[in-house]
C-alpha cells in the first residue's frame, strides 16, 4: 500500500508551522507501523479502547491524540500517557481530566471544541461557552490541565464557501479569545481544523493542526 507515499505527498505541501496528525481510527497496527517507519509520530484515534490497545504494541515515542468526543468514565484509561486531548465541550470532563492526570503528575494539554458547522450532528460549544468557563474561578483552580487551543469540524458538503466561512469562524474565535483572557492554563497556539477533504483550505484559513485520515490510509470500513 502506498501509506508512505501518501504522508510524504502530504508533508510536501504542508507549511512547518503545520502539524500533521495522522487518523488512524479504525485501521490495524501494520498500517500505522508503515507510518511510524515513514516518520510519522502523531497518530489520532477516535475511540478511547482502540488508542489504549495501540500506545500498548506501538513504540513509545508515538504521541498520541484523542479526537473522537470523549466519555468522561472513560477518561482514567488514557490519563498516563494520552498527550492531546482535542474534543473538549464542556467543563465537567474537564475536570475529571484534570483530576485523572493529578494522578499522573501530569498536565494534560487539551483544544476547546467549537461549534462551526451549521449540521446538528457535531459536538462543541459557542465561543461564549467557552469565554464563560474559561474566566470562571472553577477554572482557575485546574492545575493539571492546559488549554492549547481550539478544534473544530466543518460541515460535510462540497461547498467550499460554506466550509471557508466556518473555518473563518473558528479563527476569529481563536483570535479573540487568545486577546480577552491569559491564564496559566490557558494559553492559545493551536487551531486543530481540516481533515482530508478540506485540509488544504483549513490550512489557508489558519489552522496549525490538520488531522488527516484517509488521505493517508485509505477509506474505512466498519464492520
Ligand atoms: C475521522 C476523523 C478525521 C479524519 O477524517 P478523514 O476524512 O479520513 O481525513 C478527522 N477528525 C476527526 C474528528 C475524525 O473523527
Amino acid at each position: 500500500m502506498g501509506i508512505q507515499k501518501n504522508l510524504n505527498d502530504i508533508k510536501s505541501i504542508l507549511p512547518e508551522h503545520v502539524t500533521l496528525v495522522a487518523v488512524s481510527k479504525t485501521k490495524p497496527v501494520s498500517d500505522l507501523m508503515e507510518a511510524y517507519n515513514a516518520g510519522q509520530r502523531f497518530f489520532g484515534e477516535n475511540k478511547i479502547q482502540e488508542m489504549v490497545d495501540k500506545y500498548n504494541t506501538m513504540p513509545k515515542d508515538i504521541e498520541w491524540h484523542m479526537i473522537g468526543h470523549v466519555q468522561s468514565n472513560k477518561v482514567k484509561y488514557m490519563a498516563s500517557f494520552v498527550r492531546l486531548i482535542h474534543g473538549v465541550d464542556n467543563f465537567k470532563l474537564l475536570k475529571e481530566i484534570n483530576k485523572q492526570a493529578l494522578k499522573y503528575g501530569r498536565v494534560i494539554d487539551c483544544l476547546l471544541q467549537i461549534k462551526i458547522a451549521s449540521e446538528d450532528s457535531k459536538f462543541g460549544m459557542t465561543p461564549e461557552d467557552a469565554s464563560e468557563i474559561i474566566k470562571s474561578e472553577a477554572f482557575s483552580e485546574l492545575k493539571n490541565i492546559k488549554i492549547v487551543g481550539l478544534m473544530g469540524m466543518a460541515t460535510f458538503t462540497d461547498d467550499e464557501n460554506l466550509v471557508k466561512k466556518e473555518f473563518n469562524y473558528l479563527k476569529d474565535t481563536f483570535e479573540n479569545l487568545k486577546q480577552i483572557i491569559k491564564t496559566h492554563n490557558f494559553q492559545l497556539n493551536t487551531i486543530s481544523m481540516g481533515m482530508s477533504g478540506d485540509y488544504k483550505l483549513a490550512i489557508k484559513c489558519g489552522s496549525t493542526m490538520v488531522r488527516v485520515g484517509s488521505s493517508i490510509f485509505g477509506t474505512r470500513s466498519y464492520h
